[in-house]
C-alpha cells in the first residue's frame, strides 16, 4: 500500500539546459519535470531531462502491475509548451519502449501545428534512431485549450476530459485545469491547476510577471496551497533578461502574495546560479514571502 492519497514531486529544477557544475549541486541540475500521482494515476507536467529519473523509478511498479494485470498501465503526460528544455528528455524516458505501457499527451497546438506533430517532429530521423510509431508504448494525443480539464475517477486509468460548463463527475479522484499564458515567447505556455478535494497547486513556470502582476495567472492561483512559480532570475540578472519570458525572485513573490497562496516553491532555476547563489536568492524571497522555499528535485508535498 502506498503511503500518501497524492504526491506532488520534483524531477527536473532548471531552466533553459541541464547542468553537472565541477563543484556539483546538491539542489539539482535537470531541467523541468514535474510529477502528480495518486496511488492509481501518474500525471507528468514537461519532460526536460528530468523526466529520465522518473522513467526508472516507475519500472518496477510497471512491472509489478504486468505481472497481475493485461491490461496497460497509463501514464498521462501534460506539456505546458514544447521549449527544449521541457523536451529533451522524452525519447530517454523508458516506459515508451515498453508494449504494456499507454501514454496519454496533452500539449499546445503551437502556431498553427497540432501538439502531436510536434512532439512527433523531436523524434524524425534526423534528430533520433527511433520514430513516434517505434516506441513501442500505446499513445494517444490531445491539443489542450483553455475550454478544457483534465480529471481522474478512481478505479479508472485512463485521463478524462471535461469541458468548461460541465461538472466533472464527483468522485473524480482529482482535476486539472490549464490556464494559457500569453506573456512567454513566442506562442505562450500553459499553467496548470491540480485541485485534490479542497487542496489546490498551481504549476506555472515559463511565466513572465508584468507591472503589478498578471492578474489572470493571479485570480487562477487564489488561495493555493502550492504555489510553484518561475523565479529564473535574481533582480539584478533581470534587468539584463526583461522580455525573455522569465520572472525574477521579487516577481514570484509579489504573485504569491497577491493570490495569498500558503507556500511559494521557486522553480525554472537559471542553469548559471549556483546552489550557494540559490540559497540567497530562497533567504531573500523569504524576507518578501516567508512561506518561500527553493524547488529542487528532492522536493515532495504528500498528502
Ligand atoms: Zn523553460
Ligand atoms: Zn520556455
Amino acid at each position: 500500500m502506498s503511503d500518501f492519497q497524492f504526491l506532488a514531486k520534483l524531477y527536473g529544477v532548471r531552466g533553459s539546459y541541464p547542468i553537472t557544475p565541477e563543484d556539483g549541486t546538491k539542489i539539482g541540475g535537470n531541467t523541468t519535470c514535474f510529477m502528480v500521482r495518486s496511488p492509481e494515476h501518474v500525471v507528468i507536467f514537461d519532460a526536460g531531462s528530468g523526466i529520465i529519473r522518473l522513467g526508472q523509478e516507475l519500472i518496477p511498479e510497471i512491472i509489478e502491475h504486468n505481472k497481475k494485470n493485461n491490461k496497460p498501465f497509463h501514464i498521462t503526460i501534460i506539456f505546458t509548451h514544447t521549449h527544449s528544455d521541457h523536451l529533451i528528455g522524452f525519447p530517454f524516458f523508458t516506459p515508451i519502449y515498453m508494449p504494456n505501457v499507454h501514454i496519454h499527451f496533452f500539449g499546445p497546438a503551437t502556431l498553427g501545428m497540432d501538439f502531436k506533430e510536434i512532439l512527433s517532429m523531436q523524434v524524425l530521423p534526423q534528430f533520433f534512431p527511433v520514430s513516434m510509431d517505434e516506441f513501442r508504448c500505446g499513445k494517444s494525443f490531445h491539443n489542450i485549450n483553455e475550454n478544457m480539464f483534465i480529471y481522474f475517477n478512481s478505479g479508472e486509468p485512463v485521463p478524462q476530459v471535461g469541458y468548461l460548463n460541465e461538472t466533472e463527475a464527483a468522485f473524480s479522484s482529482f482535476s486539472i485545469y490549464p490556464m494559457k499564458y500569453y506573456l512567454h515567447p513566442k506562442d505562450g505556455s500553459y499553467i496548470y491547476r491540480v485541485e485534490k478535494d479542497d487542496k489546490k497547486l498551481v504549476f506555472a513556470t515559463d511565466v513572465e510577471e508584468c507591472v503589478g502582476g498578471d492578474q489572470r495567472l493571479i485570480n487562477f492561483s487564489k488561495e493555493a496551497d502550492i504555489l510553484i512559480h518561475d523565479a529564473q532570475y535574481t533582480d539584478d540578472q533581470y534587468k539584463q533578461f526583461a522580455g525573455y519570458g522569465h520572472s525574477s525572485l521579487s516577481m514570484a513573490c509579489d504573485a504569491a502574495k497577491q493570490a495569498n497562496v500558503k507556500k511559494l516553491v521557486l522553480f525554472h532555476h537559471n542553469p548559471g546560479n549556483s546552489d550557494s547563489l540559490l540559497r540567497e536568492m530562497e533567504k531573500t524571497a523569504q524576507g518578501l514571502f516567508p512561506n518561500t522555499e527553493l524547488g529542487t528535485e528532492k522536493w515532495e508535498w504528500k498528502l
